[in-house]
């Protein structure tokens, strides 16, 4: 009898799905029955920051459908070229916040070390869309920097694992890295930002979170899901399992024009997550990032829409609306109206 055995050092098949993900336009727009000739609006099928997005995420657009939510959170288009007034290359600034081995510092008690600059999926909104991430990533080599700065700093009781997406790393460097983070004796609690989850919701399966059983530190994982169409059974499936490891489960979102800039697409969001086991955290105003000005909603706007949010549902349903001030002690939350 002739059995295949599976090599130790074949990839997941979520890995194999990552990389397989969807980078041409037109194969795009074929996908989904759409002729290129006929698009409202140019697109640009040579942006330095390409097109990606998995499979299973276009499997959930709507066909036939420019203006579908999900399709325009990653079509690039020509537009995103033109410089706008207002809009620069470090919106939040992060630089005067850069610390060794890929850490940002910016706010007391936490730090952010961004694990890697690789995403599943590429959001045209994306504030780190400009970012360098050749120099900053923390690859294993410049891990002990980033563990060192740690150790020194017994203020710091919170990591927040970030990227890009650190999910996009694999289960045994993430369990590593978990291991060196626990002799930190300083550290209580670990933060996971990450959209794969909801991207690609075959990276959770069972071995994959074993990391997160590491009864050490008390985990929190805020997942990144802008659109209540994103979350299909199979999201969901991935999201409660997270949970059940014991992850406190929130959720944060960016407000897009014309993705979710309506009360009816909030509430949908909100009630979709909380199904999942997922409660909302920030709904982000847009960060003015180059390229992004076309996704920018109004602030006044903005604080309106939550007024009607908060008028329709429970106060644990609606999320804080934040902007990223530069050099401001902590995220300001602004008040509905
Ligand atoms: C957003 C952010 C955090 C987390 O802020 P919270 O208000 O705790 O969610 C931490 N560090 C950096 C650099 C950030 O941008
Ligand atoms: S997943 Fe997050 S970091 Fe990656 S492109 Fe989207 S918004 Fe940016």
């Amino acid at each position: 009898m002739i059995t295949r055995s599976i090599s130790p050092t074949q990839p997941p098949r979520w890995a194999t799905l990552l990389a397989e993900g969807v980078r041409d336009p037109s194969e795009l727009l074929a996908l989904l029955g759409l002729d290129a000739a006929q698009a409202p609006y140019p697109i640009d099928a040579r942006s330095p920051f390409p097109l990606r997005v998995p499979h299973g995420f276009v499997d959930r657009m709507r066909r036939g459908d420019w203006h579908d939510p999900l399709l325009r959170q990653v079509l690039p288009l020509a537009r995103e070229a033109t410089p706008q007034a207002g809009f620069g290359l470090d919106p939040v600034g992060d630089g005067p916040s850069r610390r060794p081995g890929g850490i940002l510092h910016k706010y007391h008690g936490r730090a952010l070390m961004i694990l890697t600059g690789a995403c599943a999926i590429h959001c045209r909104y994306c504030f780190r869309r400009h970012f360098p991430y050749a120099e900053a990533h923390a690859a294993r080599s410049r891990w002990l920097e980033a563990l060192d700065y740690l150790h020194a700093d017994p203020s710091i009781e919170e990591v927040i694992l970030s990227g890009g997406d650190p999910l996009s790393l694999p289960d045994e460097k993430l369990a590593e890295l978990t291991c060196a983070l626990a002799e930190i004796p300083h550290l209580k609690r670990i933060r996971v930002h990450t959209r794969l989850p909801i991207v690609l919701p075959e990276r959770v399966g069972a071995s994959a979170s074993s990391w997160l059983e590491n009864r050490r530190f008390q985990w929190v994982v805020v997942v990144h899901s802008n659109h209540a169409q994103e979350l299909d059974e199979s999201v969901a499936e991935a999201l409660l399992h997270m949970r059940h490891f014991g992850a406190v489960m929130l959720n944060q979102a960016v407000l897009l024009a014309g993705v979710n800039d309506t009360a009816a697409a909030q509430i949908a969001l909100s009630e979709r997550l909380f199904e999942a086991g997922v409660l909302p955290y920030y709904l982000h105003l847009l960060d003015r990032t180059q390229g992004t000005a076309h996704f920018e909603v109004e602030e006044t706007r903005a604080r309106q829409l939550m007024g009607e949010v908060a008028a329709r549902l429970p106060g644990y349903l609606v999320p804080r609306l934040a902007r990223e001030t530069p050099s401001a002690p902590a995220k300001q939350v602004l008040a509905a109206c």
